[in-house]
C-alpha cells in the first residue's frame, strides 16, 4: 500500500514506519520536526535496509494546507494515490495543554480537519488515528472497554476527543470512508537495535523516560506523584505497552479495515497494570542502577488507576501485545544508554540543559 504518516518522524510514528517498511508498504512520512529530530530520518533509513518498502520524507506542517496538498499532488503526478493516511502527528503534553489550549486546538483539531480536507479532496478514504486512553477520564470501572463512559479531563484529551467525533460525522457523511481510532494506553519501550526510542525535549513528564533519565545519571531523583491512591502500593497504575506491540497493532488495523467503511474503534493496551513503584523496580533490576525517588503530592488530573481490556482488537483483529514488562524496561534502558541526549549531539544537548535550567 502507499501510505502517508503525519508526525512520522515521532516516537511511535517512527516504530510504525519501520514495522510497515518491514511488510512492503511504501511510505510517504510528513513532520515538521516541533517534537522530533532529523536524525530519526537516517536511522529509519540505516534500518529499513533490505525491508521490501521505502520512505520518502517531506518537512511540512499539518496545518498548512498547501504544503499538505502538493504532497497528494506529487503522488498523482507520479500515477499513484493514498491508499490511507495515518495520522500521528499533534502535541500531547497535558500540562501545556492547559496553559495554551489554543495552540492544541489548532494543532490537534484543526490541523486534523485540514488533512481530512485534502484527503477529501484526493479521494483519499483510509484514515488511522492516534487517540488516546485519556478519552474515558477518571475510570467509574476497570478494566476499560469501547464502551466503557468518556470523560476527557484535560484539553489534550478534549482535542482528541473532538477529532473522534469530528471522524464520527465525516464517515457518516462520506460512505466511503473507513476512519480507524485506535486509543493508545501509555507506550514506552524503544527499537531492540537502541537506534529508535522516544527522545521527550526538557524535563520528562512520562514515567519511563524520567527513570531511565535517572538511571543514567542526567537526573538526581523521581518524584512519586502521589502514595495515598487506592491501589495496592498507593502508587498509580498504568497499562503500559511496548512501543513495537503497538506499531504491529496499525499495521493490523490498516490492513484489515482500511476497505472498510465506518468508523472502528479500539483500545491497544496490554491489559495488565503496573504501579509506579513496579516500574522503578523493574527499572532497576534490570539496568544495575539505583533509582532514587522521593514522593510528593498527587499531580493534578491523575487517575489512580487505568488498564485496557484488550479483547476487541483480539478478537476483531487478531492483535495482542506480545511483549513484557521486561522487554519494555529493557529496550528503553538500551536506547537511554546508547544515546543519553536521544537524537542530540552533546552540543544540541548543552543548549537543552540551559533551557530546562531557565526554566526551573
Ligand atoms: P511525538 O511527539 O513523538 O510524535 C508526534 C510527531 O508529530 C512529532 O514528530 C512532531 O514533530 C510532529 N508534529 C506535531 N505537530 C505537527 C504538525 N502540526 N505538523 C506536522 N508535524 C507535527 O508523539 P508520539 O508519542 O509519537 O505520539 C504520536 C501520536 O499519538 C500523537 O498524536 C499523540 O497525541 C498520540 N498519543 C501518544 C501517546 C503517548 O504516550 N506517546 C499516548 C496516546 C496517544
Ligand atoms: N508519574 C510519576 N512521576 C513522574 C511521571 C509520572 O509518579 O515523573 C506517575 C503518574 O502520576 C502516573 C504514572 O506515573 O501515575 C504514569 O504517568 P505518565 O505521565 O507516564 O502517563 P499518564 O499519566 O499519561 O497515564
Amino acid at each position: 500500500m502507499n501510505i502517508l504518516l503525519t508526525g512520522g518522524a515521532g516516537y511511535i510514528g517512527s516504530h510504525t514506519a519501520l514495522a510497515l517498511m518491514a511488510r512492503g508498504h511504501q511510505l510517504v512520512l510528513v513532520d515538521n520536526f516541533s517534537n522530533s529530530q532529523p536524525e530519526v530520518l537516517k536511522r529509519l533509513s540505516n534500518l529499513s535496509q533490505g525491508m521490501p518498502g521505502s520512505f520518502d520524507f517531506h518537512q511540512l506542517d499539518i496545518c498548512d494546507a498547501k504544503a499538505l496538498a502538493a504532497v497528494f499532488a506529487a503522488k498523482a503526478a507520479a500515477g499513484q494515490h493514498f491508499d490511507a493516511v495515518i495520522h500521528f502527528a499533534g502535541l500531547k503534553a497535558v500540562g501545556e495543554s492547559a496553559r495554551e489550549p489554543l495552540k492544541y486546538y489548532q494543532h490537534n483539531v484543526a490541523g486534523t480537519v485540514t488533512l481530512l480536507n485534502v484527503m477529501q479532496q484526493y479521494q483519499v478514504n483510509c484514515l488511522v488515528f492516534s487517540s488516546s486512553a485519556t478519552v474515558y477520564g477518571d475510570p467509574q470501572s476497570l478494566p476499560l472497554t469501547e464502551q466503557s463512559p468518556t470523560g476527557p479531563q484535560s484539553v489534550y484529551g478534549r482535542s482528541k476527543f473532538m477529532v473522534e467525533h469530528i471522524l464520527a460525522d465525516y464517515c457518516a457523511a462520506n460512505a466511503a470512508f473507513s476512519a480507524v481510532v485506535l486509543r493508545y494506553f501509555n507506550p514506552v519501550g524503544a527499537h531492540p537495535s537502541g537506534q529508535l526510542g522516544e527522545d521527550p525535549q526538557g524535563i520528562p513528564n512520562n514515567l519511563l523516560p524520567f527513570i531511565s533519565q535517572v538511571a543514567v545519571g542526567r537526573r538526581e531523583a523521581l518524584t512519586v506523584f502521589g502514595n495515598d491512591y487506592p491501589t495496592p502500593d498507593g502508587t498509580g497504575v498504568r497499562d503500559y505497552i511496548h512501543v513495537l506491540d503497538l506499531a504491529d497493532g496499525h499495521v493490523r488495523a490498516l490492513e484489515q479495515l482500511c476497505n472498510q467503511a465506518g468508523q472502528h474503534l479500539f483500545n491497544l493496551g496490554t491489559g495488565q497494570g503496573y504501579s509506579v513503584l513496579e516500574m522503578v523496580e523493574a527499572f532497576r533490576q534490570v539496568s544495575g542502577h539505583p533509582i532514587p525517588l522521593h514522593f510528593a503530592p498527587r499531580r493534578p488530573g491523575d487517575v489512580s488507576a487505568c488498564y485496557a481490556d484488550a479483547g476487541k482488537a483480539r478478537q476483531q483483529l487478531g492483535w495482542q501485545a506480545q511483549l513484557n514488562l521486561t522487554d519494555m524496561v529493557s529496550d528503553t534502558w538500551r536506547w537511554q544508554q546508547q544515546n543519553p541526549q536521544g537524537y542530540r549531539t552533546a552540543n544540541q544537548a548543552v543548549g537543552t540543559a540551559v533551557e530546562e535550567n531557565a526554566d526551573v
